[in-house]
């Protein structure tokens, strides 16, 4: 039977993670990415069950176990004299309760974990796409230096600033108002916030501050928002000015303080999403992850969507077949548009309820955090097994 060529724009999280959940189906793809090396970027990211257990089953359980830490539990505290407000229990209740482990890790961790599972041939580097065309036998994806590749499926893992998004939908990356500061420290200068390896949060007027350990334990991730009109940059490595985030954060609870001074550098990111889309493909065109439903980190699952997505695709397309592309790109909207949506949707208003200003709205907040502190209300997230709902979907 002859295999469906695929094609996919970008080797982030999503285009890594796509072409390994294809793979193992047994069906090959290529990926064209337009960075000329694929070098370590960014600081932490959390993964949760929802996404863990993909990843395992991918075959990175013991790869991740080594690389990840796996926190006790997440704290939710006030910005100013550190009140505990909500404490989620992790580790065993969480991997108990779901099956797979709630993981904090370097980013650049998750990411060489994904490529180790694709044959480097198939990652083609220094490969920017710069249009997409189709017609009704192939698509096809032209690069910045004049050559075409011509496939069955384009997928788009471009990112936020999706070329092949175009193909979908006419919409511009809306500005959320916030940056985001990003910095590693080692472990050893914050021991006191490593008694008991944690998420936590400290929640304050216009601004919130998050950290948890990576690397196995030997740095500190941390993310602190801070609010402002002027600032457009979009990149890893767009350098921040530790004394300008020091200044922002003067106030706010002395281990939040101690952290961010004990920074050497820190980059600095301006936040941004796009509205929802009602649909996720166009003819012989899809798109996955932040192409298709970039989202404000305010819940911290774009990378596990972009995981979920992932599965979810390689499953449609592996069980249609070559013939019946249209029905599994359809299929593959199904399942995921209603989800995504939502999960857009919810980090938007965290932005919201995340910044609140000290008063009634603040106080109604911490009251509700104090009083719902389980996994229960987390079940609808960390339990759902995006390749079950695949799977199920085959008959409906
Ligand atoms: C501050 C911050 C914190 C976050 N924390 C979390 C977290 O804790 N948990 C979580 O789940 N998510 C988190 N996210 C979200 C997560 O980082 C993204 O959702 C995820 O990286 C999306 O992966 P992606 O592969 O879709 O896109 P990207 O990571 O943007 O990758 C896109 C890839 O495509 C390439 N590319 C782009 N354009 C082209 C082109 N024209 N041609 C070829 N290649 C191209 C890029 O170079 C890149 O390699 C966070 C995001 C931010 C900003």
């Amino acid at each position: 039977m002859p295999q469906i060529r695929v094609a996919v724009a970008g080797a982030g999280i999503a285009g890594l993670a796509f072409a390994a959940a294809l793979r193992r189906t047994g069906i090959d793809c290529h990926i064209y990415e337009q960075a000329g090396r694929l070098a370590e970027v960014g600081a932490g990211v959390q993964v949760a069950p929802n996404a863990t257990r993909l990843l395992r089953r991918l075959g990175l359980r013991e790869r991740l176990r080594a690389v990840a830490v796996a926190p006790q539990a997440i704290e939710m505290r006030r910005w100013d004299d550190g009140t505990l407000l909500q404490r989620t229990p992790l580790g065993g209740p969480c991997r108990r309760r779901f099956g797979a482990p709630y993981y904090t890790l370097h980013r650049a961790d998750l990411h060489s974990s994904l490529l180790s599972l694709i044959p480097p041939d198939r990652v083609h580097l220094g490969a920017r796409c710069v249009a997409i065309t189709q017609d009704a036998d192939a698509a096809r994806l032209h690069l910045s230096d004049g050559t075409t590749v011509t496939a069955d499926l384009v997928v788009g893992a471009d990112g936020i600033h999706s070329i092949v998004r175009e193909q979908l939908v006419a919409d511009q990356p809306r500005y959320s108002g916030q940056t985001i500061y990003r910095g590693l420290v080692p472990a050893e200068r914050v021991p006191y916030l490593l008694t008991e390896p944690r998420v936590q949060l400290w929640f304050g007027p216009d601004q919130h501050c998050v950290c948890y350990p990576v690397s196995s334990g030997r740095q500190v991730s941390f993310g602190a928002t801070v609010a402002a009109s002027d600032w457009r940059e979009e990149s890893w490595s767009a350098r921040g000015d530790v004394a300008e985030l020091a200044a922002a954060y003067a106030g706010w609870h002395a281990d939040v303080a101690r952290l961010i001074g004990a920074a050497e550098t820190v980059s600095r990111w301006a936040l941004h999403d796009r509205e929802s889309v009602d649909r996720l493909s166009s003819g012989r065109v899809t798109v996955i992850g932040d192409a298709a439903h970039p989202m404000l980190p305010f819940q911290a699952q774009g990378a596990n969507q972009a995981i979920e997505d992932a599965v979810v695709l390689a499953v449609c397309l592996a069980e249609a077949g070559p013939d019946g592309l249209g029905a599994a790109l359809r299929r593959y909207e199904r399942i995921r548009l209603p989800r995504t949506s939502q999960i857009q949707r919810r980090s938007r208003d965290n932005a919201k309820t995340f910044h609140l200003a000290d008063g009634d709205a603040q106080r109604r907040r911490d009251t509700a955090a104090q009083t719902s502190s389980g996994l229960d209300r987390h079940q609808w997230l960390f339990g759902y097994d995006a390749e079950q709902a695949a799977t199920t979907s085959r008959s409906s």
